[in-house]
């Protein structure tokens, strides 16, 4: 590394750490690129930034497309903001990862609450694979942690497995489920209830006061069928309305009761856990990535799916000559 580099990372650090959202954002940018020289400066600034993290409340918030995740989001961190929280929000959106794009860039969301400047509010592309979903949000966390931010959220669409990522990278996932949609069957079936710390029926107020109040009920017998995830917290099912803010405090005060529940000791280790899983995302990533650019694998790669597709040969095998072609001749350099 340059010393130029080397003093322009300090800088940048060190305006993250003064909580300039500038720094913050252009950090973000450096972190989400795929870039190997960028990479390369994001885990140099990374590095910078990690003493001074992990003292964030960390909120996963899921839910399908409509259940009102940005409105609640809103009304819940302008709520934090009124009681002198700092928040970020970090929406992933994984059902871009093919366009490219951000489709929840493209939405103007949460504006009152983005006008203030004690909220961050960051639209990411999960750039391809839930793996990179990961890897970017988790370090994005960080970089808003060592910026001051004492609640970060990680919004994610619930689609499949997007939920199991932000579950990963949260202290707490968060459900919200809107009254009479069948969401009570969908999520059940999909199991995503099952990890769920706290369920929570939004729009709870007018015509659908009354739906709410239904699906909650069943939730709540749900939840009373599953075993908790983990024994020190029995997960919960709340009802609010970010229309008239019935319930919003409600949330927040779930939180904080999560958070006493599972202790220091039960928070260190559920984030030491994560960190183990991260570093086997990033393994299986990074081996993917090489794999899929070693030129020695492109040449064969072409004959080998048209005979596992004519069925002449197997996935395992073909999976296994690759794998081998790799290892054996061109052996990846050890570090
Ligand atoms: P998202 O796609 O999950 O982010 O959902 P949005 O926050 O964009 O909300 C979807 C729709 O639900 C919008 O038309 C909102 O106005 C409406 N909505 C959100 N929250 C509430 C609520 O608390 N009460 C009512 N009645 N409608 C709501």
């Amino acid at each position: 590394m340059t010393q130029n580099l080397t003093q322009e990372l300090d800088t940048l650090a060190a305006a993250v750490r003064a909580g300039e959202r500038r720094a913050l954002a252009r950090a973000i940018t450096l972190i989400e690129s795929t870039r190997p020289d960028h990479r390369r400066d994001a885990e140099a600034l990374l590095e910078r930034l990690l003493p001074h993290c992990g003292g964030a409340t960390r909120l996963g918030i899921s839910g399908a497309p409509g259940v009102g995740k940005s409105t609640f989001i809103e009304a819940f961190g302008l709520a934090l903001v009124e009681a002198g929280h700092k928040i970020a929000v970090l929406a992933v959106d994984p059902s871009s990862a093919r366009g490219g794009g951000a489709i929840l860039g493209d939405k103007t969301r949460m504006e009152d609450l983005a006008r203030g400047d004690a909220a961050f509010i960051r639209p990411s592309p999960s750039g391809g694979t839930l793996g990179g979903l990961a890897r970017r949000t988790r370090e994005a966390m960080l970089a808003c942690e060592a910026a001051g931010y004492d609640v970060v959220i990680v919004e994610t669409v619930g689609v499949g497995q997007s939920e199991i990522a932000v579950r990963d990278v949260a202290d707490m996932f968060i459900l919200l489920m809107q009254p009479g949609g069948g969401d009570e069957l969908q999520g059940l079936k999909r199991g995503i209830v099952e990890i769920a710390d706290l369920l929570v029926v939004t729009k709870a107020d007018g015509d659908l006061e009354a739906a709410a109040g239904r699906a909650a009920a069943a939730f709540q017998s749900a939840l009373g069928l599953l075993r908790p995830v983990s024994p020190a917290w029995t997960p919960q099912v709340l009802q609010c309305s970010a229309l008239t803010g019935a319930g919003i405090d409600a949330v927040w005060t779930a939180c904080q009761d999560y958070r006493a529940a599972l202790g220091e000791a039960g928070l260190k280790q559920r984030r030491a856990g994560q960190a183990v899983a991260w570093m086997w995302d990033e393994i299986n990533e990074t081996l993917h990535a090489r794999l899929r650019d070693a030129p020695e694998l492109a040449k064969r790669v072409p004959a080998l799916e048209r005979q596992v597709a004519a069925g002449t040969l197997t996935p395992t095998a073909a999976a296994s000559r690759l794998l081998d072609a790799f290892f054996g001749d061109g052996a990846p350099e050890t570090t």
